[in-house]
């Protein structure tokens, strides 16, 4: 169920003057639409960060949002009420997106606490190279091969030939480390848990294995992304 936020920065509505939270879309007191608000992606909805999010409400909420911030409905008000449909609907937008993906809510809520997560910490470079030091330790050997096997691919391709063995090969890798992906997943989802309903040592520990999670599937992603290509060129 969503949850109404009580503990935002309170500021003064521009129509009425009444004080309400920083994070509402919507004056509570004279329904006028306000600038777009200054907390996070969940406080738009009325929601405390939290990982296992009630999509339906989320959804529901989201076309509520929508329908009422819609600009043909500020056709006539006032430049500013007419700029903040836009963008409010910009940010509610965002804040929709990034939410319902339980990936880019996990990575979100966390970035939020200050972890640090992104590409440069993953094992790969945005030029594609693989940096082995970010290689998870039980992976090594595997990724060691299959990197083997993606350069032999490419240079048969590349001299118009086929190698049905190592298109099998390859094959099989790929539902291997598509088989990891889900297993990380599944970690990830009961590490929600804890983070949702943990005091501030459980949150904490759930944290830092959700980093390491993200930080694996991300290196999982770009093998199976890199596999996908090569066997489908
Ligand atoms: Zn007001």
């Amino acid at each position: 169920m969503l949850k109404i936020l009580d503990s935002a920065v309170p500021v003064a509505c521009w129509s009425c003057s009444v004080a309400h939270n920083d994070a509402t879309l919507f004056c509570p007191h004279c329904s006028k639409i306000q600038p777009p608000p200054g907390g996070d992606f969940f406080s738009v909805f009325g929601l405390k960060p939290c990982l296992n999010l009630d999509l339906m409400g989320l959804e529901h909420e989201f076309h509520r949002l929508s329908r009422k911030l819609h600009p043909d409905r500020f056709a006539r008000s006032g430049e500013h009420e007419r700029e903040w449909s836009l963008a409010d609907t910009a940010l509610l937008n965002d804040a929709y997106r990034t939410l319902k993906d339980p990936i880019h809510r996990t990575e979100y809520l966390l970035k939020l606490h200050g972890a640090e997560i992104g590409e440069e910490h993953a094992g790969k470079d945005r030029k594609g190279k693989v940096d082995t030091s970010r290689v998870p330790a039980d992976l090594l050997e595997e990724v060691f091969d299959l990197n083997m096997q993606l350069e032999e691919m490419r240079m048969a391709r590349k001299m118009g030939e086929e190698d049905p063995a190592l298109q099998v090969s390859l094959e099989q890798a790929k539902r291997k480390f598509d088989g990891l992906l889900d297993e990380v997943d599944d970690e990830l989802r009961a590490e929600w848990k804890k983070w949702d309903e943990g005091d501030a040592g459980v949150r904490s520990g759930a944290q830092k294995t959700m980093v390491a999670l993200l930080d694996r599937r991300r290196y999982l992603s770009n093998l199976v992304r890199d596999v996908t290509e090569t066997l489908g060129d």
